[in-house]
C-alpha cells in the first residue's frame, strides 16, 4: 500500500503554497514576489532574491552524498524540521499515535505533543545494554499507529538498533512509516538504511550534516523516503526552508576535498570516543559507561550531579540526562577536540 494513504486525511490531494520561484516561470526582470530590485548594502549579490525551495545544487550534493536517487530527498532546517512536518502531515490530532523508545531524542515527544499525537515508548533497560526486543516495540503499534521512530546510533545511549529494521519494516508494511533517525550515523561505521528503500515502500530515512558535517549552524538536515512521502513532505513545508548563506556553507562543505577532511575528522573523533570511555571507566566515580556508536557517550556516576558540577567548575559543560527514564546520574557527554576530551578527564579525576 502506497504510504501516502496514511497521511491526514484532510490533507489528501493537499495543494501547496504557490510560491513565486515554485511557479518555475524565468525572465530577466522579476516582479513576481515582491522582492527589491536591489541587493542590500553589503549583502552577496542575489540576497534581495527568495532562494531555490530546494536548491539543485545542494539537492544533487546531497543524494550524491547519500547514495540516492533525487526524487527521495527532501532537505530542510535540521532534520528537526522533517520529524516535525512527520507528525504534523501523518498524525490526527487527538486520534493517532507515534511509538518510540525511552530513553531517546526529546524532540519527537515534543513534537507529538505540539500536534496532540500520542507518544508511546517501550523502555530499553539500562541494565540490559539498552538491548531492542522489536517484537516489544511492535506490540505498542496499533491502526492508528502512523509513524515508528528508531534512533539509531540512538541518542542518549550510543546504542545501534539497525538490526531490527529489516523487521520492523516489514511488520509496519502498508500500516505506519518507519522513521530511522541516522543522525549520528556517519560515527557508527555501518551502512546506511538508504540501502533498503527500495524494498520497504513505509521507510523513512533521516540524516543531517549537523554532527559529522560540522554544520550544525547551518541546520541542513535530510528526509529520504518514497519518492511519493517526499514529495509530499515537501508540500506542507514552509516555501523557502533554506536560508543562502547555509546553502552556501553546505554546498562547500560537500567539495571533494572537505569531504576528505570531515572523514579524517571522524576518524578522529571515533579514535577520541574509544579513548574517553576507557579513561572515563577508570575513573574511580564512574559506574558504567556504555560502548558509543555516536559521538557521544553515556556515563553513570556515583553521583552524578556532583560530577556535572565539578565539570562546570572546569568551565566544562556536559548534558545531564538524568531526568530520563532509567538514567539516574547519567551524563551525557559529547567528544570533543584531544584538548577538551583531556581537560574534562583532568576535571574529573
Ligand atoms: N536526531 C537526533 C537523534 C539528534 O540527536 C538531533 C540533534 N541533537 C537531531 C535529530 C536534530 O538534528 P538537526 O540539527 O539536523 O536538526
Amino acid at each position: 500500500m502506497n504510504m501516502l494513504a496514511r497521511v491526514r486525511p484532510d490533507l489528501a490531494g493537499f495543494q501547496p503554497y504557490a510560491s513565486a520561484r515554485r511557479s518555475g516561470l524565468v525572465g530577466t526582470i522579476r516582479l513576481n514576489a515582491n522582492e527589491s530590485p536591489w541587493s542590500g548594502d553589503g549583502c552577496p549579490t542575489g540576497f534581495n532574491r527568495y532562494p531555490d525551495p530546494q536548491p539543485l545544487a545542494l539537492r544533487s550534493d546531497l543524494a550524491a552524498l547519500y547514495g540516492v536517487a533525487e526524487d527521495r530527498l527532501w532537505t530542510g532546517r535540521g532534520s528537526d524540521e522533517a520529524i516535525d512536518l512527520l507528525l504534523r502531515g501523518f498524525c490526527r490530532a487527538g486520534r493517532d499515535n507515534v511509538v518510540g523508545l525511552a530513553p531517546s531524542f526529546g524532540m519527537y515527544r515534543i513534537g507529538a505533543q505540539l500536534q496532540g499525537a500520542e507518544y508511546r515508548t517501550l523502555a530499553l533497560r539500562a541494565e540490559a545494554d539498552f538491548a531492542l526486543d522489536p517484537d516489544r516495540l511492535l506490540a505498542l503499534a496499533d491502526a492508528d499507529t502512523k509513524l515508528v521512530i528508531l534512533c539509531s546510533p540512538n541518542n542518549p545511549t550510543g546504542e545501534l538498533h539497525h538490526d531490527a529494521i529489516g523487521h520492523l519494516a516489514q511488520a509496519l508494511a502498508g500500516r505506519a512509516l518507519l522513521v530511522v533517525d541516522e543522525a549520528y550515523i556517519e560515527f557508527a561505521g555501518i551502512p546506511s538504511t538508504t540501502a533498503l528503500l527500495d524494498r520497504y515502500e513505509n521507510l523513512v530515512v533521516l540524516r543531517t550534516l549537523s554532527k559529522a558535517h560540522a554544520l550544525a549552524g547551518a541546520r541542513i538536515g535530510s528526509l529520504i523516503a518514497h519518492a511519493d512521502v517526499a514529495r509530499f513532505i515537501g508540500s506542507i513545508a514552509a516555501p523557502y526552508p533554506l536560508p543562502l548563506p547555509c546553502v552556501a556553507a553546505a554546498v562547500a562543505a560537500l567539495e571533494p576535498v572537505a569531504l576528505e577532511r570531515t572523514h579524517a575528522r571522524i576518524a578522529t573523533l571515533v579514535a577520541e570516543r574509544g579513548q574517553l570511555a576507557d579513561a572515563l571507566a577508570r575513573l574511580p566515580r564512574v559506574r558504567r559507561v556504555w560502548p558509543s556508536a555516536a559521538n557521544f557517550v553515556l556515563a553513570r556516576f556515583d553521583n552524578g550531579p556532583a560530577a556535572l558540577e565539578r565539570a562546570l567548575a572546569a568551565g566544562i559543560v556536559l548534558r545531564d540526562v538524568s531526568a530520563q527514564p532509567g538514567l539516574d546520574d547519567c551524563l551525557r557527554i559529547t567528544v570533543g577536540s584531544p584538548y577538551e576530551n583531556e581537560a574534562l578527564l583532568e576535571a574529573l579525576a
